[in-house]
């Protein structure tokens, strides 16, 4: 058994919060929780920074993020005291890209999307990872097909650190519940109908009984449907 079978051995049953602490302590300085302001983050956000007020917590604006969105930042570092770092696409990449295939390229074919999510959120994220060993996640399993097979602990082998998935067997209504139990801010597009939020252009709500990640790049199949940031490896 390797270290990653033998960690996920040890934390698949374990409250989320004792996770944390127990990364957060081994890595210090060399993890950080990559926010994307959705319910799962925002539970993670306030766990870690009852934990640990230092801890680095940062999200990646693409430049096409729902107004509701850049709110909820704002709300949440005036809520705890924080300073969420935001990081930027590398704008010489989204320039060229624009200039060659227009503003809303995502909708020309899967490759054109797949060209935007990397520009605008995979570049992005490598810089801001470069210097760490773990990064923290808000993965669920029943988000999608794409995510039911992930465990609590997944090696990033592109990034080579390792990817910390605390409540990734987590419900959709415990989530919910956590959220409502110690008062955390959340996202105002989830009261319309959102379940999953990304980029405005690429994100709508979704109807009684659909899943949860339908609203995402709904011109697309179901295993299609990842940004290229949690690519099962
Ligand atoms: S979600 Fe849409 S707008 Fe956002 S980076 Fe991906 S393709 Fe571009």
């Amino acid at each position: 058994m390797n270290e990653i079978e033998e960690l996920n051995l040890l934390f698949d049953k374990k409250p989320a919060e004792d996770i944390l602490r127990y990364f957060l302590s081994k890595y210090g300085k060399k993890i950080a929780l990559a926010s994307s302001l959705s319910i799962e983050d925002q539970v993670l956000t306030d766990m870690i920074l009852k934990i640990d007020v230092n801890v680095k917590i940062f999200t990646l604006d693409t430049g096409r993020l729902p107004y509701e969105t850049y709110k909820l930042i704002d709300e949440t570092n005036n809520f705890y005291d924080s300073k969420i770092d935001v990081l930027f696409p590398n704008s010489n990449l989204v320039e060229g890209m624009i200039k060659e295939k227009g503003m809303n390229l995502f909708y020309n074919s899967i490759e054109d999307r797949k060209l935007c999510c990397y520009n605008r959120k995979v570049e992005p994220l490598k810089r801001a990872l470069k210097d760490l060993d773990a990064w923290i996640c808000g993965l669920r399993k029943e988000q999608s097909i794409t995510r039911e097979s992930i465990n609590v602990v997944e090696p990033d082998k592109n990034n080579n650190i390792l990817k910390i998935n605390p409540i990734i067997n987590w419900t959709e209504s415990e989530v919910w519940d956590y959220i409502r139990k110690n008062n955390v801010p959340y996202n105002n597009l989830y009261h319309k109908n959102y379940k999953s939020i990304g980029c405005a252009p690429c994100t709508r709500e979704i109807k009684e009984g659909e899943d949860s990640r339908s609203g995402r790049w709904w011109w697309e199949n179901p295993e299609t449907k990842e940004c290229g940031l949690h690519i099962k490896q």
